[in-house]
């Protein structure tokens, strides 16, 4: 929460700077957009910026696709060799632990005060199950048919490592330590925290006046556009992905994340089956949820709340969000939408 308020401060100091670089709101008229799509950390990346030359514009493109990559090598992977996170899954179990960097601590941290505050769904030790489902192949398209559920007995037993209870976290040392069997998955934070590390990138670049960086299921609005106009992020419609339930109209820096079952999924016999697993059965949730989305000026936990809500549901998740100074909005099953009283006001169907 601290943390959160100490942010907000931040965006309002950036504000006013930005006031100075190019007319008050971020607003530079001689500015244009530039759009460019890529892929890193294993998803879609969208990035328009307002600023006024073509060279310009595609400097800021390289460094923000160079930072994402770094990051999922240096630090996120699970699967890269080269990454803090991978360092540390090998050393599960190890009596010495492993040691962390401060900053791979610090994300550590708040996603365990997010696994206590949200009572266990969300639970960044899930990786064991996550492999067993192998989401990460889902991620390229939505296999039909084919694919085979991983059996009761064996889930079970692969449950048996996930439980982020067990995980013990020296922070003044920066060590952890991880019973044997037990492998971190930071999928559900890694786009988030991203977008926390481009605000920065983008508050060094007096020549932007404005940008949305679009990371898959989360969204960083930064500065503003030359018409002084708000920027408008639409909501999936969960059923129908080429349509919206509404759009959001937000000025400035804000974190948007979604968390959905339509985002990597598996149909086998007409089931469903979707990548956010509830750890207290080690299934896809089932909390009557299509999608949630939150908005937090803080990437991190846009991210880590989306998809604690998705599996907490709309009551619990609500809850959770408004602990947090967040604002969530829930499509559910039925078509309903639960919209927080903050988000309202952002919000237009
Ligand atoms: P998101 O799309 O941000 O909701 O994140 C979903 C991803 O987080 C999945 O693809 C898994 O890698 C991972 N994951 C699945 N279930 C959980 C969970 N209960 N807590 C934390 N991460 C999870
Ligand atoms: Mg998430």
């Amino acid at each position: 929460m601290k943390r959160f308020l100490h942010l907000g401060m931040k965006a309002a100091v950036l504000f006013s700077m930005s006031c100075l670089w190019g007319g008050c709101g971020g607003r530079s008229p001689e500015h244009t957009d530039y759009r460019y799509t890529d892929t890193a950390m294993g998803t879609v990346i969208q990035q328009t910026v307002y600023c006024a030359s073509e060279g310009e514009a595609r400097e800021v493109f390289r460094e923000v696709t160079e930072l994402l990559q770094e990051l999922e090598k240096d630090l996120l992977s699970w699967r890269l060799e080269t990454s803090e996170v991978y360092a540390v899954n090998a050393a599960a179990g190890e009596k010495e632990g492993a040691p962390l960097s401060e900053e791979l601590a610090e994300i550590l941290e708040q996603c365990l005060e997010v696994y206590q505050d949200s009572e266990g769904a969300f639970d960044i030790t899930m990786g064991p199950a996550v492999r067993l489902w192998n989401i990460d192949a889902w991620a390229a398209g939505q296999q039909q048919g084919e694919y085979p559920l991983p059996d009761p007995e064996t889930l079970g037993q692969t449950m048996e490592n996930c439980g982020s209870g067990r995980i013990r976290l020296e922070r003044e040392a920066l060590r952890i330590f991880m019973p044997r069997g037990m492998q971190l998955d930071l999928g559900a934070v890694g786009k988030g925290l991203a977008l926390g590390k481009l605000g920065e990138l983008l508050d060094s670049r007096p020549e932007l006046s404005g940008a949305v960086i679009s990371l898959g299921g989360s969204i960083l609005t930064w500065g503003g556009k030359p018409d002084g106009s708000s920027w408008k992020v639409g909501i999936v419609n969960p059923r129908d992905t080429s349509s919206n339930v509404g759009v959001l109209s937000l000025e400035g820096q804000w974190c948007i994340s979604t968390s959905g079952d339509y985002e990597r999924y598996v149909e086998v016999d007409g089931v469903r089956y979707h990548h956010i697993l509830d750890p207290a059965t080690g299934y896809p949730a089932a909390s009557g949820v299509r999608g949630v989305t939150i908005l937090s000026k803080e990437g991190l936990l846009s991210d880590a709340l989306s998809t604690a809500c998705f599996i907490l549901g709309p009551e619990e998740g609500m809850a959770l969000a408004e602990h947090y100074g967040a604002e969530a909005l829930f499509v559910l099953e039925n078509g309903e939408l639960v919209v927080s009283e903050g988000m309202k006001g952002y919000f237009g169907g």
